[in-house]
């Protein structure tokens, strides 16, 4: 039988980093599964520039990597495997791990969620680097720049809105003539000076040259004819998808599969808890996942006191 942990935590990040450092110090002994590429979005971040305590801006994989060493000086195990199940149904909380079951006591899902790429040719490339997936943690370095934004749901119109402020300017691609954006949100874009709208565009290629991205092939996707569009900098908004499926709904999800809090950071089974973008449509920020990281740690060490 193997030995019962006090907590498991799921996933790295932001989040699982800063639930393992708060367990840890808390003498909780926690066990992470920070999967096989750990560390979470920030891997693919270049510089970041908003977590506070970092003036001149940090690469986004060394700031994981100084989380996890903050953590790990307090104790916290990281092992960097993937979770293959769990299973909530009873008490100890099973975890299968390599088709290794490991048990605890509580457990802390911080497993994320991804940003939906869109994998045309050059993409792999320009990740990070000129093609990104957050206008909030990039938008900063195209001041006075051309972007694009791609999509045409509310998360594209954020964005496109909230580029302004640096490009000079932004256009948004969408691949048909209706938006899913509601209609404020399409209006306010639509009739921003900054703003171009391409529409019946599909990102085919992405171009470069010496100093990063220069510009984009877009297809029409109604008669396959092929458009060049210039930019140095272009963001994705098509959507996340939360890293739940191992979860085979265990626990409460939206539709979408985000996981559902029911009190506090608790999820619907008493003694897990989820924190970061597993269950967040909103921030979806590094430094909102680690707030809530702290969160469900507390939580977990109260629950664990009470029972
Ligand atoms: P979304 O509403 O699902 O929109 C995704 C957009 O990306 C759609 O326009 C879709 O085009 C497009 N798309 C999907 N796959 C594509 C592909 N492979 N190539 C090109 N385009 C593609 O996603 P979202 O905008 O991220 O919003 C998600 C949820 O969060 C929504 O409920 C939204 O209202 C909410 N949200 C709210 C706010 C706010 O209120 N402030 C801000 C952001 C998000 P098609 O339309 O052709 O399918």
């Amino acid at each position: 039988m193997a030995d019962v942990r006090n907590v498991i935590i799921i996933g790295s990040g932001p989040a699982g980093y800063t639930a393992g450092l708060y367990t840890a110090r808390a003498m909780l002994e926690p066990l992470m599964f920070a999967g096989y590429a750990s560390g979470g979005q920030l891997m693919l971040t270049s510089d970041v520039e908003n977590f506070p305590g970092y003036p001149e801006g940090i690469a986004g994989p060394e700031m994981m990597l100084d989380l996890r060493k903050q953590a790990e000086r307090f104790g916290l195990e990281v092992e960097d495997k993937n979770v293959e199940k769990v299973d909530f149904s009873s008490r100890p909380f099973k975890i299968t791990v390599e088709g290794e079951e490991h048990l605890a006591k509580a457990v802390i899902i911080t497993t994320g969620a991804d940003a939906i790429w869109l994998d045309a040719e050059g993409e792999q490339e320009q990740k990070g680097k000129g093609v990104s997936t957050c206008a909030t943690c990039d938008g900063f370095f195209f001041r006075e720049q051309e972007v694009i934004v791609v999509g045409g749901g509310d998360s594209a119109m954020e964005e496109a809105h909230f580029l302004t402020r640096f490009a000079s300017k932004v256009t948004v691609v969408h691949r048909r003539e209706y938006f899913r954006a509601s209609r404020t949100m399409y209006d306010r874009v639509a009739a921003h000076p900054k703003i171009e709208i391409a529409l019946h565009r599909q990102v085919k290629r992405w171009l470069s040259d010496e100093s990063g991205l220069s510009g984009a092939i877009l297809e029409d996707p109604r008669d396959g004819s092929e458009h060049e569009i210039s930019c140095t900098g272009a963001f994705i908004a098509i959507g996340h998808k939360p890293n739940t499926p191992f979860l085979e709904g265990q626990v409460e999800t939206d539709d979408s599969g985000y996981i559902i809090h029911s009190e506090h950071t608790m999820t619907s089974i008493p003694g897990v808890f989820a924190a970061g973008d597993v269950v967040d449509t909103r921030y979806r920020q590094a430094i909102t996942a680690a707030g809530m990281g702290c969160q469900a740690a507390i939580d977990a060490e109260k629950w664990l006191e009470d029972n």
